[in-house]
């Protein structure tokens, strides 16, 4: 969940070993580890204000990934494998582009 919406949605050993959303992927990079040197990356910026939300996607400020469409709607979540779904426009067109 971001931002009191949900952008990916998998078996908890998917989400940790195959993230998918920017999110889910910035999430697992900032776990500690114990068993080895690693410098951790924060997520920049802030959850937006839920009183007053932007109209597309609620991670574009934060995202790398981000494009245009991603400001204008909202992404909706998409099976990507039988039990994986994804909310994230720019995971479709990297996994697209990759054939
Ligand atoms: S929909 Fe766009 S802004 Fe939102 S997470 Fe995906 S690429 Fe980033």
């Amino acid at each position: 969940m971001h931002a009191g919406q949900v952008v990916e949605s998998a078996p908890v050993r998917t989400l940790f070993h195959q993230p998918a959303h920017p999110y889910t992927r910035a999430l697992v990079r900032s776990i500690p580890r114990v068993d080895r040197t690693v410098t951790m990356e924060p997520i920049p910026g802030a959850v937006p204000s839920l009183l007053d939300p932007p109209p597309g996607c609620r991670y574009a400020e934060r995202c790398g990934w981000v494009s245009e469409r991603c400001r204008i709607v909202r992404p909706p979540l998409t099976r990507v494998a039988a039990d994986h779904e994804v909310a994230c426009y720019g995971f479709e067109e990297r996994r697209d582009a990759a054939g």
